[in-house]
């Protein structure tokens, strides 16, 4: 009788090893991996200091601010939550890169090629710069450009959104909302394109305290303050600067 008792709780211990084994691949499995993914990227972007209030889950990305979307398969940066180059962006694109960021044109945009190079022009004239974008017919390229209806809640239109940099890498996607630009003036549609570039290229919101931002990294050196003339201040689609203000440079030099 002991001797049946003990091997009923060998066979119980056994079996609840064997559960126990079983039950860790289980939760190693792929689904998990992509929403521990997606909660990083949510970590990173409250540790880039936008308001968690400003986050919007739109389903395969996060949008924040009406305009900067992030992946949710987006590669973290490794040093995220580290006070990183400047509160102007969050990574910026590396040495080697930023001379030759390849920009392909996406078949629904090039109705708004003259619009997307005169962006592009104005970003590559910037003084004591080496960044460079250029637009490519081929792949492979940098950063894609596409047209795409746009909100950020219902019925709240948004004009463009762009993404960050990521390892060195420009932001990979601009979505431009064409129709929503479509009755703004050659010089407008342009500031939208160039606003969601600088973004690309790491440069955040100017106005970024108006918008309830809490700075996670340091200024962009010898560049700080408010700046009313800044094609970066958010939220201006169709009214904001159309020009690169003197400090939009300023900034663009100290990073590149
Ligand atoms: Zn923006």
């Amino acid at each position: 009788m002991k001797n049946k008792l003990k091997m009923t709780a060998v066979i119980a211990m056994v079996a609840l090893i064997i559960a126990a084994c079983k039950k860790n691949p289980e939760t190693t499995t792929a689904p998990q991996e992509t929403v521990k993914n997606s909660d990083r990227v949510l970590q990173y972007i409250k540790n880039l200091g936008f308001p968690e209030t400003s986050i919007i889950d739109k389903g395969s990305f996060y949008l924040v601010e009406e305009d900067i979307s992030f992946s949710k398969d987006m590669k973290v940066p490794s040093n995220a939550g580290v006070g990183t180059e400047q509160y102007y962006s969050g990574s910026i694109v590396n040495s080697t890169n930023k001379l030759n960021i390849r920009v392909f044109v996406d078949p629904s945009m090039t109705s708004m090629l003259s619009e997307i190079n005169n962006a592009l022009a104005q970003w590559n004239a910037v003084p004591n710069s080496t960044l460079r974008l250029n637009v490519v017919t081929t792949a492979p390229y940098d950063i894609l450009i596409k047209n795409e209806v746009l909100e950020s809640t219902p019925g709240s239109v948004v004009c463009g959104m762009g993404e960050l940099p990521v390892d060195g890498k420009a932001g990979p996607l601009i979505r431009i909302n064409k129709n929503a630009i479509a009755s703004n003036s050659f010089a407008q549609r342009a500031r939208t394109i160039c606003h969601e570039f600088g973004h690309n290229i790491s440069l955040r919101h100017t106005n970024w305290s108006s918008r309830g931002e809490n700075p996670a990294g340091v200024p962009v050196p010898g560049v700080s303050g408010t700046d009313a003339s800044s094609l970066m201040n958010g939220g201006q689609c169709g009214s904001g600067a159309s020009v690169l203000s003197t400090k939009d440079k300023n900034a663009i030099a100290a990073l590149y």
